[in-house]
């Protein structure tokens, strides 16, 4: 499939103020020139843990954060470069899923309202309209028709994520960055979150950028995975290949935490020393290199390239 996004080069920078006159005296460098692309209908994950840049990667692509630098091409045309009315027209393609829907849904209003807003927003739409293309979205969603009176609060967990999804929905996005959107839930209720998801993704020809901490989270789901650490790419494959011959000493690493299902699976676990570094202060050389268990002389002043070593796999790490 032909790629839906470009994303070049991307910078997301934030500055470290400091001092009577507010100075700027560094950088947080959340995202630090990152390139890969999306495929059209893909789901592509960014795993890593927290701090590790990938929330901030997906609001960039969307422009909720501003890049300082690089390209984001949808559709082959930078959206960095956007004027304000194309930059509203791109608002009803792209959609954001939060990991706590609570705090992104207005208690003040009801499911209609909430689910049928962004449709008085970006179109002029009666209400009859409205409350029909909302009805199916719920019924879509497996949110009771006789609920759609209620507010957030008389719902649970789950279901205030169906009612955000809903509202993310309703504009029949192209693309969707889905953050965490199962992390504050139930197992079990992960697990319907997820397949709704892949449900919406299939009718609606969507593609997805899911961000997850954890790697159980997206195996299922993840055509391809990227792993990402202090704002880089460290690695990038098919999700098979991330499971089964995972090249990244950090990758493998954060794999050998996940528990196994099997128990007769169980490989070797590699305990990561110490915590993620300050992204305002990272390490000279490889970004992991305090941490990598297999860290070399060089890893400590050469940052390794981020390359294609086999066939769409890529990875940084001078052990390739
Ligand atoms: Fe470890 Fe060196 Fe590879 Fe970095 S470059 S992941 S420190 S082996
Ligand atoms: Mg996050």
């Amino acid at each position: 499939a032909d790629p839906l996004l470009k994303i070049e080069e991307l910078e997301t920078f934030f500055p470290i103020k400091s001092g009577i006159f507010k100075r700027t005296v560094a950088h947080v460098k959340a995202v630090n020139n990152i390139s890969f692309d999306i495929k059209e209908k893909e789901t592509f994950s960014l795993v890593g843990e927290s701090g590790c840049g990938k929330s901030t990667l997906g609001r960039s692509i969307l422009r909720i954060l501003e890049p300082t630098g690089g390209k984001v091409l949808f559709h082959n045309k930078n959206i960095l470069n956007y004027s304000s009315s194309e930059l509203r027209k791109l608002r009803r393609d792209v959609q954001l899923v939060f990991q706590d829907p609570y705090s992104s849904l207005n208690p003040r209003m009801s499911v209609r309202e909430l689910v049928s807003e962004p449709l008085f927003t970006h179109f002029s739409i009666s209400k009859e309209e409205a409350n029909q293309q909302v009805d199916e979205m719920l019924e879509k969603v497996g949110l009771p028709l006789e609920q759609a009176e209620r507010y957030p609060h008389q719902f649970s967990g789950g279901q205030r994520q169906r009612i955000s999804i809903a509202r993310a929905f309703i504009l029949k996005p192209k693309f969707v960055v889905a953050d965490e959107p199962v992390s504050a839930l139930d197992v079990s209720i992960q697990a319907q979150i997820l397949k709704l998801l892949m449900q919406l993704q299939e009718e609606f020809n969507m593609t997805y950028l899911f961000i997850s901490h954890d790697l159980n989270v997206v195996k299922h789901i993840s055509d391809r995975v990227g792993v990402m650490y202090l704002g880089k790419m460290m690695e990038m494959t098919d999700t098979d290949s991330i499971y089964e011959e995972p090249l990244h000493p950090y990758t493998q690493a954060l794999l050998s935490a996940v528990p196994k299902s099997d128990p007769l699976e169980e490989k070797e676990r590699v305990i990561l020393k110490g915590d993620v570094p300050s992204p305002a202060n990272p390490p000279s050389g490889c970004p992991f290199h305090k941490r990598c268990p297999k860290a070399m002389e060089e890893c400590t002043t050469i940052e390794p390239e981020f390359k294609e070593v086999k066939e769409n796999h890529y990875v940084a790490c001078h052990l390739y």
